[in-house]
């Protein structure tokens, strides 16, 4: 049985130094890449593109996506002005990844969505986002976390009957958690499957057949703290490898 292929899509980074300083590069962090080999599948780097038949090209060679974290989404895809808490936006970024969401979608092939990657799922089905959540009404907590990547940091409740709630097998799960903005209303498509405790929206999973799940903190930096997390990737390479 041949693995199944797995795109991660990728973010640019400017070269901090050597020969190459100051030059554009296309980048993932190597958590992701080895998350996806411990699962069974094969990662390939999707880079931003401006094509719409190359996207399209993209989305036809992979088994699976999975969409990274990264900067903020420009809010005018979601119909808002930019407010003045907004963090650093690549437009190139969303308008590609936006794209190559729909034609994955459309082939039914499963999506797995982290941090930055629950926010473009939600946008791309026609959600919205808090821009940041000091716009929440209410208190909320500390979600971009003063403590190493592998710290579980707060509390998240998982609703019963999801295919999340499947996957982790409890209700309640510790996460890490590096984020300033959040889901603020659902796609359609969506449900919420796990929130946590002054209500943010940590994860979501379109309704129907298909997979498509996404969490709002960073699975790939649980791998040797959370075995649930480890199972996550696991279950998402599995329905890559079925849709094939
Ligand atoms: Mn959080």
């Amino acid at each position: 049985m041949t693995k199944p292929i797995i795109g991660i899509s990728a973010g640019s980074l400017t070269a901090a130094g050597g020969s190459f300083a100051g030059g554009e590069k296309m980048s993932v962090n190597e958590e992701y890449i080895k998350a996806i080999c411990q699962a069974g599948g094969v990662p390939l780097i999707v880079p931003t593109v401006a094509e719409k038949d190359s996207i399209q090209a993209q989305a036809g060679l992979l088994d699976g996506l999975l969409l990274s974290g990264g900067d903020d989404i420009h809010p005018l895809f979601y119909g808002e002005e930019p407010d003045s808490k907004l963090g650093f936006c690549d437009l190139r970024r969303d308008e590609h990844e936006l794209e190559l969401i729909r034609a994955v979608g459309r082939r039914h092939k499963p999506i797995l969505g982290i941090c930055r990657g629950i926010q473009v799922l939600n946008v791309a089905f026609g959600g919205t986002l808090y821009q940041d959540l000091s716009r929440m009404s209410g208190n909320c907590l500390q979600h971009m976390q003063q403590a190493k990547k592998d710290v579980l940091f707060h509390t998240v409740t998982v609703e019963k009957a999801t295919c999340l709630f499947a996957i982790v097998g409890t209700e309640q799960l510790r996460v890490n958690s590096f984020h300033h903005q959040a889901v603020k209303e659902p796609a359609a498509e969506f449900i919420v499957t796990a929130r946590s405790r002054d209500g943010v929206i940590e994860a979501i999973e379109q309704r129907g057949e298909d997979f498509v799940l996404a969490v709002q903190w960073h699975p790939e930096s649980l791998l040797q703290v959370q075995p649930e997390m480890r199972d996550l990737f696991r279950y998402f390479v599995k329905k890559a490898k079925q849709e094939k």
